[in-house]
């Protein structure tokens, strides 16, 4: 039994790690390696095994570091099931064609100035039709339903309370030669606990081998608690100057969670209403998606479905599809809020708006997530002064804001708590999903409190045996 780190060890994007038991080839997550756009479309281009070679694939959540290479995948020949759970796969029906539309767009991008230096120009490697077709390859199982998926292999999912339909992947593996029965279990990404909307990571039990994300080791986030008092100071800020608060958002998540938080701000008269704007053609489809799968979030969430009206459908707020409809936002009378992808400002319909809105003293823009370094949000976060967007150069005259809180990954701390949650020997423990400095930190932390069994860094490309473990040397 055999497993490769082919993603998202030493980086957060990418991921994806190759299992081999019993003659077969089962690959969890196949995510988009995502940075800088030329050497994305590289290290995307290839995978480092056959795919007509895979047996079937596990999907951990929709988010595009996991799944966004499916339709490449499926597009050079892999034919087997992709098994994810319900909302996982709503979601990826919206995402993966919007993933194609924007490596689609890179290409066209990157061959025009590859034509003007004359340069062999680049081939697009995967369609919107692409990311249709491969849909219909996707199984869902819900939570805690274990299912054979391969010989000698069950699956079953865990919620990990990271985005609507997010698990962790338990397998329960009989390796035939040798009769050897492990249990893995892989934690896709780690929500918080006590989030409004999701539920918190579940526990599980009588785990052998672990690969975990380590996003935010040796990092400590603001209290979600904190998160709706610094939202409501804000709101109640533009109230009083009647401005605009401008906020760049994930169109899946994200979004929804500002949602679910304003509404809760205003049943609980902390705010008073403002007029509401969502302005992404996804997020309009993912807040449908949530709608329809009430029952996968906290059951308090659910319940207010009921109760309070509709959180992603209150009074006030309307969901901005059409170009017309978005340019006509520029008119719109202050007090307003409106929200647009994406939410580092790179792209999207979010540019016009700060386009409009960022030299003038009285608004407020508010980031909620995290921006990569050199983004017009990282800019505009770190304080630049002044910025270009699309093309023009822009006074930052606005007040900026951040809110880290609504970080849809653990921190230090609660990735320390969900690992004590993960009961069993743990004997060899693996984590991914991180920078190599953020992944030591947290391996540092998880060797001290976990004398018993081995811990380390998954390195790129790195093959580890997991039925030859052995205790640490001296444990
Ligand atoms: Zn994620
Ligand atoms: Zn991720």
């Amino acid at each position: 039994m055999k497993l490769t780190f082919c993603g998202a060890a030493g980086t957060t994007t990418g991921s994806k790690h190759l299992l081999e038991v019993n003659g077969q080839r089962i690959l969890l997550d196949c995510g988009l390696f995502q940075g800088p756009r030329a050497e994305s479309i590289e290290r995307n281009s290839h995978f480092p095994f056959d795919p007509q070679g895979i047996e079937t694939v596990v999907l951990s959540h929709a988010h595009i570091d996991h799944s966004g290479n499916l339709p490449h995948l499926c597009r050079l020949g892999f034919k087997g099931n992709i098994y994810a759970t319900p909302a996982t796969r709503d979601l990826c029906s919206i995402m993966l064609p919007d993933a194609a539309h924007i490596h689609e767009h890179d290409i066209a991008w990157l061959n025009k100035h590859r034509k003007r230096d004359d340069l062999p120009l680049l081939e697009t490697k995967f369609t919107r039709m692409d990311a249709e077709a491969c849909i219909t390859q996707f199984i869902t199982v819900g939570y805690r339903r274990p299912l054979p998926i391969a010989k000698g292999v069950s699956l079953t999912f865990l919620d990990a309370g990271h985005v609507l339909g997010s698990a962790q992947v338990l397998l329960d593996i009989e390796e035939f030669a040798s009769g050897q029965r492990r249990r893995l279990l892989f934690s896709g990404d780690v929500g918080r606990p006590g989030s409004d909307l999701l539920n918190d990571p579940e526990p599980s039990e009588n785990v052998d081998i672990l690969i975990m994300e380590s996003t935010y080791g040796g990092r400590h986030h603001e209290l979600a608690t904190d998160s709706s008092d610094h939202l409501c100071r804000i709101v109640r800020e533009i109230q009083q100057r009647r401005s605009r608060l401008i906020i760049p958002a994930f169109a899946v998540e994200r979004t929804q969670q500002l949602l679910y938080t304003l509404d809760k701000l205003r049943h609980e008269n902390c705010i008073a209403a403002v007029p509401t704007f969502v302005d992404s053609p996804l997020a309009v489809k993912a807040t449908e998606i949530f709608r329809l799968h009430v029952n996968e979030l906290r059951p308090s969430a659910a319940q207010s479905m009921f109760m309070r009206d509709d959180p992603f459908g209150f009074d006030g707020l309307r969901l901005i599809r059409s170009v017309d409809e978005s340019k006509g936002l520029n008119k719109v009378k202050a007090p307003a809020i409106i929200i647009s992808a994406s939410g580092m400002a790179e792209s999207g319909r979010i540019l016009h708006h700060l386009r409009q809105q960022v030299s003038r003293p009285e608004n407020i823009i508010l980031f909620v997530g995290y921006c990569a370094d050199h983004t017009l949000g990282w800019r505009l976060r770190e304080g630049h002064k002044k910025v270009n967007i699309l093309g023009d150069e822009f006074e930052v005259k606005a007040q900026i804001e951040t809110l880290d809180s609504f970080s849809g990954h653990a921190d230090h701390n609660e990735l320390l708590q969900y690992f004590d949650r993960v009961q069993g020997s743990k004997k060899q423990v693996f984590l991914v999903h991180g920078e190599t400095t953020r992944s030591q930190a947290l391996a540092e932390a998880l060797k001290e409190r976990h004398q018993t069994g081995e811990v380390r860094v998954a390195k790129p490309l790195e093959q580890v045996s997991l039925l030859e473990a052995r205790p640490r040397a001296g444990a």
